[in-house]
């Protein structure tokens, strides 16, 4: 595989990493165990309201952390997929198909520079 490609992508893979670490920091913290892992924050009750009014806040913010998970989830899954193709190119292991060892076409790298299977395999 060309050399310029590869680093053209590189430099799109780390700025897509970027981005997606600044949005997952918005509501998510990173696990400092895990490796790539990131928990979405619960929000916290302030408690300083009483009654109906602290129940039903409560309950937004439930609904809120609900809605919040998947988006996380498809961020995080996305993350684990760029730092595996950052780790690739550095092994001079990138653009292989995960599942025949088949070189990936350039052309679905180049919109999808974190694939880890060809065309093929993907279905
Ligand atoms: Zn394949």
């Amino acid at each position: 595989m060309d050399r310029e490609l590869i680093q053209k992508l590189k430099q799109k893979l780390e700025q897509e990493k970027e981005i997606i670490e600044k949005e997952l920091e918005r509501f998510a913290k990173k696990d400092e165990k895990l490796k790539g892992d990131w928990d979405t924050r619960f929000p916290k009750f302030d408690g300083g309201e009483v009654g109906g009014a602290a129940l039903e806040k409560a309950a937004d913010e439930v609904e809120e952390y609900e809605a919040l998970l998947p988006i996380e989830y498809s961020l995080e899954t996305k993350l684990q997929d760029i730092n595996l193709a950052l780790e690739k190119i550095e092994k001079n292991k990138y653009g292989k198909c995960e599942k025949c060892q088949k070189e990936i076409s350039e052309k679905r790298l180049e919109v999808y520079p974190e694939a880890r299977f060809c065309l093929k395999c993907k279905k």
